[in-house]
C-alpha cells in the first residue's frame, strides 16, 4: 500500500478500511462537478443513444426535442471520469484515478451523488434510489412508493397510487424529482401542484373528487354562514344530495350557500335525482327530475 496507483492495480483491494491517503484521493474534487441535477465526477455514456451526459435528467432533457426516449438508469454500463477523463465499467471509484466518482454510489441504478445531504437510498421494493433518509420512510407495498413514517397507518391505501400521472401537470410521480402529497383520499400529487390548486380555493381530489385534507374548520364556518342567511320563502324546499366524500344520498333543505350531507357533515356534495328507493311519494317519473 502507500505506492503509485496505477490504472486499476488495486481496484478490487477488499473490504479493507483505506488508509488515509486514499481517503483524500478519493474526497478529491468532492462537491466540485456535475449537473444541475447532480453533484458527481463522472459522466455517463447513454446505453440506448451511445452518447455521454452529465446523467439521466439531461439526456432525457435534450432527447426530448430530438427523438423523444429515456434511458433505463439500469442499463448504463459506462462512465468517464471527469477528473481523469477516463472511460471505465460503472463503479464508485475511478479505476484510473482512484476519485469517488461519487460520495454515495448505488450499484443496482448506476447512480452516483456528492451531495449525500440529500440522504439517499436506494429501495429494493420500489426498485430505484430515493431521497430523504432511510429512517424517514418506509415501503407501502400497496401503495407501491415510498411513504413518510408520518403516513404509517395514517394514510389510505390506493393500489399503485404512485405509478400514475400527476393529475395536475401529468408528469408520471413514481420517480418524479419534485415532492408529493397523498390526500385524504389516497390519491397523490405534486406537493406544488397541491399547493396551487388550493391556492385557486380548489380542496378536492381531481380524481375522486373527495375532500382533499381536513375540512372541519371550513364545515363549521358553513354551519355558520347558513344559519345566517335566512332563504326567502320561495326557495324553502327540500333537495336530494350525493356526497363526494361517502357516496350516500340525502335530502336537505335547499340553501344557496352548500348543502350538507346529513351522514357525516360534508359540504362536498351535488345535487342528484331522488333515488329510486326513497321514502315518500314519489312517481316514477320523479326519479328523472332535475333538482336545479
Ligand atoms: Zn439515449
Ligand atoms: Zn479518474
Ligand atoms: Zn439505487
Ligand atoms: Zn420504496
Ligand atoms: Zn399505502
Ligand atoms: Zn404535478
Ligand atoms: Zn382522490
Ligand atoms: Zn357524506
Amino acid at each position: 500500500m502507500g505506492g503509485a496507483h496505477l490504472a486499476g492495480d488495486d481496484a478490487v483491494s477488499g473490504v479493507d478500511a483505506p488508509c488515509d491517503g486514499e481517503v483524500e484521493r478519493r474526497d478529491v474534487g468532492k462537491m466540485e462537478h456535475g449537473c444541475e441535477h447532480y453533484r458527481r465526477r463522472c459522466k455517463i455514456v447513454a446505453p440506448c443513444c451511445n452518447q455521454v451526459f452529465p446523467c439521466r435528467h439531461c439526456h432525457n432533457e435534450a432527447t426530448a426535442s430530438g427523438d423523444r426516449h429515456t434511458i433505463c438508469r439500469q442499463d448504463v454500463e459506462k462512465v468517464i471520469c471527469l477528473l481523469c477523463d477516463a472511460e471505465q465499467p460503472v463503479s464508485q471509484v475511478c479505476v484510473s484515478c482512484g476519485v469517488n466518482m461519487g460520495q454515495y454510489y448505488c450499484d443496482i441504478c448506476k447512480f452516483y451523488d456528492d451531495d449525500t445531504e440529500k440522504g439517499q437510498y436506494h429501495c429494493y421494493d420500489c426498485g430505484i434510489c430515493r431521497v430523504g433518509g432511510k429512517e424517514n420512510f418506509f415501503h407501502c407495498v400497496k401503495c407501491g412508493s415510498c411513504y413518510s413514517v408520518q403516513l404509517l397507518d395514517h394514510h389510505q391505501c390506493v393500489e399503485n397510487s404512485m405509478k400514475q400521472n400527476c393529475p395536475i401537470c401529468y408528469e408520471y410521480l413514481f420517480d418524479s424529482l419534485q415532492g408529493t402529497r397523498v390526500l385524504n383520499c389516497g390519491h397523490t400529487m405534486h406537493l406544488q401542484c397541491f399547493e396551487e390548486m388550493v391556492g385557486h380555493n380548489k380542496y378536492t381530489c381531481p380524481i375522486c373528487s373527495k375532500t382533499a385534507l381536513d375540512m372541519t374548520h371550513q364545515w363549521e364556518v358553513l354551519d355558520q354562514e347558513i344559519e345566517a342567511t335566512i332563504m326567502p320563502p320561495v326557495y324553502r324546499y327540500k333537495i336530494w344530495v350525493l356526497c363526494n366524500d361517502c357516496n350516500k344520498v340525502s335530502e336537505v333543505n335547499f340553501h344557496v350557500i352548500g348543502h350538507k350531507c346529513s351522514h357525516c357533515n360534508s359540504y362536498n356534495t351535488r345535487s342528484t335525482s331522488r333515488p329510486a328507493d326513497s321514502s315518500g311519494s314519489s312517481s316514477p317519473t320523479d326519479s328523472s327530475d332535475n333538482n336545479l
